[in-house]
């Protein structure tokens, strides 16, 4: 076990430039998407693998990312590269992050003194927060995401992956 705690990642538009994809999908068949070699690997974002690995030294990882589509998501985690820096038993990919929060929640539970969750959505910060009130929240400003309202203040703003390390010292972690 890790000793500084364990950080939980989502996935698009923080550690995978989601953007990248959709081009390749729009020519994709609906039935066919699985047999198509798409570009995972690219669209991870600059330096997130380098991140990783520096913050897998003191931290446990997880993942925490809503897909409509499951396969899929699963499918990018691991074609993209980064599936085997996070803890098996702690990668969360659901349907809903509001409906599956507790499982998270409940999963955790006593086995970490701190739990950082990262997401460039406020209510998705919010859903997890809502039933974990000890979590410390970082938003990830992505584009598609920056004018979200929500009345849910996160611990900690950054504009890109690599200022997490400055956050995470700010926060006390
Ligand atoms: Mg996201």
């Amino acid at each position: 076990m890790k000793a500084k705690g364990i950080i939980l990642f989502d996935i698009d538009h923080v550690l995978i430039n989601i953007e990248m994809l959709r081009p390749f999908l729009k020519n994709v068949n609906e039935e066919k998407w699985q047999d198509q070699d798409l570009p995972f690997k690219d669209s991870v974002y600059e330096g997130a693998i380098e991140i990783i690995k520096r913050l897998q030294e003191d931290f446990e990882l997880g993942i925490f990312s809503e897909c409509g589509n499951l396969p899929y998501q699963n499918r990018k985690l691991s074609e993209s590269g980064l599936r085997h820096f996070f803890n098996p038993n702690f990668i969360f990919i659901t349907r809903s992050k509001e409906r599956d929060a507790r499982l998270v929640r409940d999963r955790l539970a006593g086995k970490y003194k701190k739990v950082v969750f990262i997401d460039d959505r406020l209510d998705q910060l919010k859903a997890l927060k809502q039933v974990m009130p000890k979590l410390i929240t970082i938003r990830v400003l992505s584009p598609k995401y920056i004018n979200q309202k929500s009345d849910h203040k996160p611990d900690f703003q950054i504009s890109k992956l690599s200022e997490i390390f400055n956050a995470l010292e700010k926060i006390g972690v």
